[in-house]
């Protein structure tokens, strides 16, 4: 579109209950309308008062999605840069606590001097303009996607609904379209789709101003038309405009679904837009991969939060991503750190293709996960560690082949007396918890010879972080002379990046989150090889013969 083009708004709420997947959503009409050539940027309104989610605990907000700037966001702004294949910055998140943040510094300094500071008008014009700001982030934006958080109903969230009705208001319905996801169940017993409370959601939404122009019926299976005739007559919405969202195998069909149910068409008709029909052939080929698998791996994951798969997101969702480059469906196997300690390592993971140990925080659960790391050191399963997984991975090496037994990380037990992991230098004396780790992207230079740079085909590469603790230089020797590889570290080498066990088919560790780049279409490398060695692993064990795990292994086959 040309640079003249008027920056026009979806505006996505969610109504009857959260977790209806108003990020897929969001992200979903995204996709559709930059695949049809906008510039699209999405963000996500959260209504409540932390400044960000890092301080808080994964069981109430699930994973932390850490962006190139170093801020961190909500899990969905996960779901905007893998639909758009695109690296977002802190302005596509924002928080109450942020505008808070923001208005009570300006009273404090008297920049509103004389006035009484209220939510209407300071805090939603400021509103606002936090959403207006991205239509200057990238040049021109077309199109700007706005998830607000929480239900219609929210006490938090009125000022967000009072400030996108404004703008509705300004803008003019030919600029503004208003998206509802709401849910039509299912009653069992009385074997039909129940609309009252789509009904009730949206009359909620329209004493606060906002006629919807389209809903998204979250449902377990497609819904009639006469019943999208009904809900369409009760909420004042065009048959066409009410869009069933029904359970889908993979959140890539999504978008396919809403594609073939024309949502794309009734929103550039709704703005006067003229535009090409969008290619979605590898969209459609990358779907089908998902469906239909041509080998399942079992890997396991083996962390604190194995209960609530919110707090691992971007995980799943690479090894989805690392699966269609194998035409493989991973199946993630949730292992307990603390089982391990207490049944064994052999018990839960010798079935396993692979396994994966993630990032996280606290000392719960890591003697276990140092077992779970013996034991697929020694017994040639593939293994990818994770920031607290890499540093789990050093302490094991450590102690089982450098032989010092008490080796851990200071982060867990301050009078270690071989703190392999160590706090780093910059955070000595850091006493505010909340976005002081160290946070975003940084380079790394990988070493000649290692899976690392074959897996990633470039000498130079950048990645996310969030941590605090890091290999303690000090045992960098001792740990090389016994054979650990140190694959990648900081460009001024003071920081190790990643590390990696030669001989062994796929022992890889990071001290980054490489989960937060990956896409559906562009697999991170190390996921992708990752699932190539599980797959590679998987077809040893079904057919021993065809072993080549290695050159000391081919020897002894061939011997
Ligand atoms: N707790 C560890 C640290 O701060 C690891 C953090 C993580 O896994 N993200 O270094």
């Amino acid at each position: 579109m040309s640079d003249s083009v008027r920056t026009k708004y979806i505006f996505v709420t969610g109504g009857v209950v959260s977790a209806l997947g108003k990020g897929i959503a969001a992200s979903s009409m995204a996709f559709l309308m930059q695949r049809r050539g906008l510039r699209v940027q999405c963000i996500k309104l959260d209504p409540y008062l932390n400044v960000d989610p890092g301080t808080m605990n994964p069981f109430q907000h699930g994973e932390v999605f850490v962006l190139d700037d170093g801020s961190e966001t909500d899990l969905d702004l996960g779901h905007y840069e893998r639909f758009l294949d695109q690296s977002l910055t802190a302005g596509n998140n924002v928080t109450t606590g942020q505008i808070y943040h923001t208005i009570i510094s300006r009273e404090r300094k008297g920049d509103y001097l004389g006035a009484t500071v209220q939510v209407i008008p300071h805090v939603t014009e400021e509103i606002k303009n936090r959403i207006k700001a991205l239509t200057r982030l990238d040049g021109t934006t077309d199109l700007i996607v706005a998830e607000i958080g929480g239900t219609v109903g929210d006490i938090e969230s009125l000022p967000f609904l009072e400030a996108i009705r404004q703008i509705g208001l300004e803008e003019g319905p030919a600029n503004v379209v208003f998206v509802h996801v709401t849910l039509v169940p299912y009653i069992p017993t009385a074997g039909e789709f129940k609309t009252k409370p789509t009904q009730h959601s949206v009359k909620a939404l329209r004493e606060i101003g906002i006629q919807p122009n389209v809903l998204l019926c979250r449902c377990s299976t497609a819904i009639s038309e006469s019943l999208r005739q009904k809900i369409g007559l009760f909420c004042s919405v065009p048959t066409r405009s009410v869009v069933a969202a029904p359970d889908v195998t993979t959140i890539y069909e999504v978008p396919l679904n809403f594609h073939n149910q024309h949502l794309d068409d009734i929103i550039a008709n709704q703005f006067g837009w003229d535009i090409p029909s969008p290619e979605l052939s590898d969209w459609e080929g990358m779907v089908d991969k998902i469906k239909n698998p041509r080998k399942r791996l079992k890997i396991g994951i083996c962390g604190k939060y194995v209960n609530l798969k919110d707090a691992y997101k971007s995980i799943i969702e690479a090894f989805v991503h690392g699966g269609v480059h194998s035409h493989a469906e991973v199946a993630l196997v949730w292992v307990s750190s603390e089982d391990i300690k207490k049944g064994g390592a052999e018990r839960f993971i010798h079935d396993l293709d692979g396994l994966l140990i993630p990032g996280g925080f606290g000392e719960r659960g890591v003697e276990g996960k140092i077992e779970a790391i013996r034991y697929v050191r020694e017994n040639n399963i593939p293994f990818l560690g994770i920031c607290l997984g890499m540093q789990c991975a050093v302490i094991e090496y450590a102690r089982n082949v450098c032989g010092l037994k008490d080796a851990h990380s200071f982060e867990f037990y301050r009078d270690m007396k071989h703190a392999v992991i160590h706090l780093m230098a910059d955070q000595e004396g850091v006493s505010d918890l909340g976005g002081t780790m160290r946070l975003g992207a940084y380079p790394a230079v990988l070493k000649e010879g290692t899976k690392s740079l074959e897996a990633y085909g470039e000498d130079e590469i950048t990645e996310r972080h969030r941590h605090r603790y890091e290999v303690n230089n000090a045992y960098r020797e001792m740990l090389e002379e016994h054979g650990l590889v140190f694959s990648g570290v900081s460009p001024d080498d003071r920081l190790v990046e990643m590390v990696e066990v030669p001989g062994h088919p796929w022992f890889v560790a990071v001290q980054f989150h490489p989960e937060l780049k990956s896409r559906p279409t562009r697999p991170h490398p190390l996921f992708r090889e990752f699932v190539r060695a599980a797959v590679d692993y998987s077809d040893r064990k079904k057919n021993p013969a065809s072993s080549n795990v290695g050159e000391e292994e081919d020897m002894t086959t061939s011997a």
